[in-house]
């Protein structure tokens, strides 16, 4: 093969090697865009489960509430009995429920003064944690847009380098061509490579005598007996 010939499946070669890097990275944007979804998404769940804590202690204390002022309710009904109860027994009865009535009372205003310390406590972090959130989920936000905007000149940047590809495959020899395709979807690393010091440096190894010194003499393009690209000597 000519080294003409070469020089024009090294261009070939360039412009796919473009494509696969850009390939990569629509890859690795794929990923990127998921992980900030997902950041996204927990920042959410985490402002949401605050928020139901905050509806369940608003809950409790209206509970609270509603316990006390019936609890209130049949204090006032037992003072009303108290005035009318005319035997001793009867009298203490009344008076114990009373008493149990203020106590049931009492124990309740407790638990509503500690729900209400939990709620102003919740209400403070559930502000902090919302505003938090929201700033953290815009910045993300401004980062999937930049990714998207990246996928999309990438997207068009390899329709070009598409219709390039086809320009200059045109000056590719048919049979080399499809070889070169051929070893192409076998290998993602350069097809056509340079042999230094006497080893192919697609993979490594080191080229047998009678091919380096054929490359040498004649100037030649072989095929690595090993990894069965394409080498030369110097072009
Ligand atoms: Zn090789």
């Amino acid at each position: 093969m000519d080294p003409e010939k070469v020089k024009d499946l090294l261009k070939l070669q360039d412009v796919d090697q473009e494509i696969l890097r850009i390939k990569r990275r629509l890859n690795r944007i794929a990923k990127e865009r998921k992980d900030l979804e997902t950041r996204i998404r927990e920042l959410e769940e985490e402002v949401e489960a605050f928020r139901n804590l905050y509806k369940e202690l608003t809950n409790r204390r209206k509970e609270i509430k509603e316990a006390i002022k019936e609890e209130e309710e049949k204090l006032k009904l037992t003072e009303k009995r108290l005035m009318m109860v005319r035997k001793d027994a009867e009298y203490k009865a009344v008076l114990r429920e009373k008493a149990k009535h203020e106590d049931n009372i009492l124990k309740l205003m407790v638990d509503l003064d500690e729900v209400e310390k939990e709620i102003s406590k919740v209400e403070e972090e559930l502000s902090e944690k919302e505003s938090h959130a929201q700033k953290r989920i815009e910045e993300l936000k401004e980062e999937i847009e930049d990714l998207n905007t990246e996928e999309r000149d990438a997207l068009l940047k390899i329709e070009e380098l598409q219709k390039r590809r086809e320009e200059v495959k045109k000056d590719v020899d048919g049979s080399i061509l499809s070889l070169y395709e051929e070893l192409k979807d076998k290998l993602e690393a350069k097809l056509v490579v340079q042999i230094e010091e006497g080893i192919c440096s697609g993979c490594g190894m080191k080229v047998p005598d009678v091919i380096f010194s054929k490359l040498i003499k004649e100037n030649s393009i072989e095929r690595c007996p090993n990894c069965g690209r394409y080498i030369f000597y110097k072009l």
